[in-house]
Parts: C-alpha cells; sequence; structure tokens
C-alpha cells in the first residue's frame, strides 16, 4: 500500500511517501526496546510528564497548520480539524496532569498481610490507528502511553502520511527520547512481523472488523494483549417525550459529522411511533438542505469522504440495500464533479433479512427505524452485531436512564450527540471491540498491575 497525500476534495495527488523498510522496523523496534530498559521509561514519571505538558504547548501554538494539514489530506470540515487538533493538546494535558495519580500504588485489604498494586510499563507497544480523526487516534495511544513508560512503534493509515509525519515531528519537539514514539509506513506483512517480535508486548488497533480480526489474531497467536476498536451501528432512539427540534439539529449534526465518518456517530434513528413521521419530515428537509461543499470554507456543512474508494464502497452499499428491500428517502449517490462527495442519504423500511440491517454505512448515510415503545427501542438497538455507541432523546431523564441501562453498547449519551473527552473511557462490546482507550480505564490497558505482598 503506497502512503500518499490526495486531496478528497479535488483528487489531486499532493506528495508519495517511500516506504520504511525491514532495517527501518528493526531500528525503531531496538531504539523502542532500548528505551523501554532504560531509566527513561522505569524510572520517575515526571520527565515524562513534563514532555506531554510541552506537546500540548507546541500542538496549541501551530494548531491552526495542523488543522489545515488535516483537511487537505481526509476532508474534514476546517473547525471539526481545528477541534480535534484542540482535543489533542487536552488529552496530552490531561495525563500530564493526572497520570501519577492514576499510576499511584493501589493498597489493598488481605488477610495475608499489608498488600498493594504497583502499576509498571510492559514494554514495546503496536499502534495501528485510521484516518477520520487522523491525531486524536494517535495522541489516544501516544500520551498514556508515554506516562506509563511504554514506547510506541505506530502504523498509521496509508491516506494520512502528513498528519502522521507531523505528529512525530512535534512529539521529538517535545523532548521525547529516541523510541518513545516512531512512525512507521509500513505494510500489513511488517505489522504481523512486528507483532510477533518479542520485544512487543501490545497492540492497540482502531478501524474495520477485518483489520481488526487480523491483528487480535495475530497478537492472540504471540500471547499478547491487545485492544479494539472496531466502529459501531450506534442507535439514535427519539422517544415521544423528546424535545424534537433538538433531536432533529443533533441527529443531523451527529449522522453528517465527519462526512458521516465517526465510529459513534448515529446510524439507526430509532423512532417513536408517534413522533416518527414529525421527526422524519424535519430530519429530511434538514439533511436535504445542509450545504455541501469545500471543507475549507467555513460555512461548508458537509465535506467529501475520505477516498474515492470510500464514496465508490459506500454507494455500492445502499444499491444492495435497496437492492434488498429497503426505500430510498433521500440522496443515495456520490455527487457529480469533481471530490468524493455524497449526498445526505436517509433509507427507510430495512428489514432485518437486509445486510443493511446489520452493516455500519461509513458515510452520510441513516437509516430509519419506527417502534411503538421503550422494550421495542432496545430490543431494536441491541440487535446488533456492534456495541459501540448509543443516543437516547427524551424529556424524562428517569425514563431515558432506564433504557440506557438496558443498551448494550460501551457508552450511551442522553440527550445530546455522542462525543468525547480525554476523562471519559470509550470502547465497546460485542464487534466493536474490547478495551478502553482515554481516562483512567485507558492508562491501566498496557501497565503490569503488580501485586506486592509484606507478610
Ligand atoms: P482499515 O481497518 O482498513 O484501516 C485502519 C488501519 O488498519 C489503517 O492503518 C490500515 O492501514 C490498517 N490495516 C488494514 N488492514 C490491516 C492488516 N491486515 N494488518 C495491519 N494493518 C491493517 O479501515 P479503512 O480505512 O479501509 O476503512 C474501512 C472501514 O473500516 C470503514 O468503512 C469503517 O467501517 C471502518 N473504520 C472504522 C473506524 C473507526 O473509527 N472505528 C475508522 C476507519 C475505518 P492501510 O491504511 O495501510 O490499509
Amino acid at each position: 500500500m503506497a502512503y500518499q497525500t490526495i486531496n478528497p476534495t479535488t483528487n489531486v495527488l499532493v506528495k508519495t511517501y517511500p516506504n520504511h523498510t525491514d532495517a527501518d522496523v528493526e531500528a525503531a523496534l531496538d531504539a523502542a526496546h532500548r528505551l523501554y530498559k532504560s531509566p527513561w521509561s522505569k524510572g520517575p514519571i515526571q520527565p515524562r510528564l513534563q514532555v506531554l505538558e510541552r506537546l500540548a504547548y507546541l500542538i496549541d501554538a501551530r494548531k491552526e497548520e495542523l488543522a489545515q494539514i488535516a483537511t487537505v489530506e481526509m476532508g474534514k470540515l476546517i473547525s471539526d480539524a481545528r477541534d480535534e487538533v484542540w482535543i489533542i493538546a487536552e488529552i496530552a494535558r490531561f495525563y500530564a496532569r493526572h497520570a501519577e495519580k492514576f499510576l499511584a500504588p493501589v493498597k489493598i485489604d488481605s488477610s495475608l498481610g499489608e498488600a498493594w498494586v504497583e502499576h509498571h510499563p510492559i514494554g514495546v507497544m503496536l499502534a495501528v490507528e485510521p484516518w477520520n480523526f487522523p491525531y486524536y487516534q494517535l495522541m489516544r495511544v501516544f500520551a498514556p502511553n508515554l506516562a506509563a513508560g511504554n514506547p510506541v512503534v505506530a502504523k498509521h493509515a496509508s491516506i494520512v502520511p502528513h498528519c502522521a509525519t507531523v505528529f512525530e515531528e512535534l512529539v521529538n519537539e517535545a523532548g521525547a527520547p529516541k523510541g518513545a514514539w516512531k512512525n512507521l509506513f509500513i505494510t500489513a506483512d511488517q505489522v504481523a512481523k512486528i507483532i510477533a517480535d518479542d520485544r512487543v508486548q501490545g497492540a492497540a488497533m482502531t478501524g474495520s472488523e477485518g483489520a481488526g480480526s487480523a491483528i487480535a489474531a495475530q497478537a492472540g497467536k504471540y500471547l499478547k494483549k491487545s485492544t479494539l476498536e472496531m466502529g459501531g451501528n450506534d442507535v439514535f432512539v427519539v422517544l415521544d417525550d423528546a424535545d424534537l427540534e433538538k433531536a432533529v439539529e443533533t441527529g443531523v449534526f451527529s449522522r453528517l459529522h465527519i462526512s458521516g465518518q465517526e465510529c459513534i456517530c448515529a446510524k439507526r434513528f430509532v423512532l417513536h411511533e408517534t413522533i416518527a413521521d414529525k421527526f422524519l419530515e424535519n430530519f429530511t428537509a434538514a439533511m436535504a438542505s445542509v450545504k455541501i461543499g469545500d471543507p475549507m470554507d467555513e460555512t461548508t456543512k458537509l465535506g467529501p469522504l475520505s477516498s474515492a474508494d470510500a464514496s465508490a464502497n459506500l454507494a455500492k452499499q445502499v444499491q444492495r440495500a435497496l437492492d434488498h428491500g429497503a426505500k430510498l428517502y433521500l440522496g443515495g449517490k456520490p455527487i457529480d464533479g469533481k471530490g468524493n462527495f455524497f449526498a445526505p442519504t436517509i433509507l427507510t423500511n430495512v428489514t432485518r433479512d437486509n445486510p443493511a440491517y446489520f452493516e455500519e454505512f461509513f458515510g452520510p448515510v441513516a437509516q430509519i427505524y419506527v417502534v411503538k415503545d421503550d422494550d421495542e427501542a432496545v430490543t431494536l438497538a441491541n440487535d446488533s452485531r456492534y456495541g459501540l455507541a448509543g443516543v437516547v432523546f427524551s424529556r424524562n431523564i428517569e425514563r431515558a436512564k432506564a433504557l440506557a441501562s438496558r443498551i448494550e453498547t460501551g457508552a450511551v449519551w442522553i440527550n445530546t450527540f455522542a462525543s468525547t473527552a480525554p476523562e471519559l473511557p470509550f470502547g465497546g462490546v460485542k464487534r466493536s471491540g474490547y478495551g478502553r482507550e482515554l481516562s483512567e480505564l485507558g492508562i491501566k490497558e498496557f501497565v503490569n498491575q503488580k501485586l506486592v505482598l509484606v507478610a
């Protein structure tokens, strides 16, 4: 796979990046392992936290430049790119300020003596990451692992090499020692060899089920721990007592955010039968009138998909849904002209025997379902192979909370869209993956939680 920047707004090739050789990979693993064995990884945490503080400062200072690089490379709106740059600085700061507390020894009451759990680094980590949040995905792995003392070698998606390069530059400029983070432009075979290497102790992956399954299988074969975040088919439940105006506005935003290419965004709209017609009417009007265009234009609300392949695959997926009986309520096709623009799309009548019922649509395609009560909403929500996130809209918070507790996902948001923050754990169940990133839970995924007991 060639590592290339191709602007998805124009499909113009901007730059090709050379792949790393096996010798480069060996040098990266050697440097990372040496660092793991050094006092940098195993000694006091403060020098590592200082790197994170400096990194946050450097990111803030180059916010606009970083945002523009991401927009050119994968097509997200410039305002969303700025938000992403903002949050990666926040994640770096969050771990700089809280990691010491998270990794402090924890006492345990035991009948056998004085006992506690210490947190130690485990060794070199591998990160395999996607293009949709080209900095945030890297920071989710880098910041907690740097704080914990685990060096990381990273394979980013082949369509965002500029983001990968600039992230590595920032880490180095922040004072991270050689080996703490190494970006590698490598193939799937080279990734497999890295997982097999004895110096590597864990793998964190975000992306498609196919890639996740391949990496988890390789990690399992060599008895390495892995975390996986594979996306979802998230419900957006609107109950009969919801604030409809807010639900429509939030639903449109959530379905179109990052051109619909966000793992936690709303995909299946589950509407109570008494408000379904009204919601669908207003939702359709809002989806149809959204301003589509250049993601650098501050007034644009829907930019292109990340690649020509992504657009072609989504078009095939929509056609397959229609062939199996779904009705096209809006859109349904790529938009003619340059760039990978796809029309906001609404599908109704998606029955359980339609493959679309179980598939994630990674683009601006909403599926509409109508239910008669809360129980039916829960049944529909849980009739999914995925389990990442979900949203419930209701003015009755107790009712919404009860429903949220019954949805089988890693997270549920009430009366707002699914989002992220450094202090909130992120991850799913079922085919959405396992393990958590961010928060205190995230930093504890790849540490040795070592028991010490004094009799
Ligand atoms: P992929 O899963 O193919 O890509 C994600 C990362 O995995 C990339 O770095 C990719 O590298 C790498 N990768 C892919 N296959 C392997 C492998 N066998 N061994 C090692 N690394 C591998 O996602 P796509 O970009 O192809 O998107 C396809 C679908 O994946 C989307 O439609 C969506 O459903 C899902 N997805 C979910 C995301 C999420 O946030 N949960 C993010 C992105 C995609 P390379 O780029 O070189 O292929």
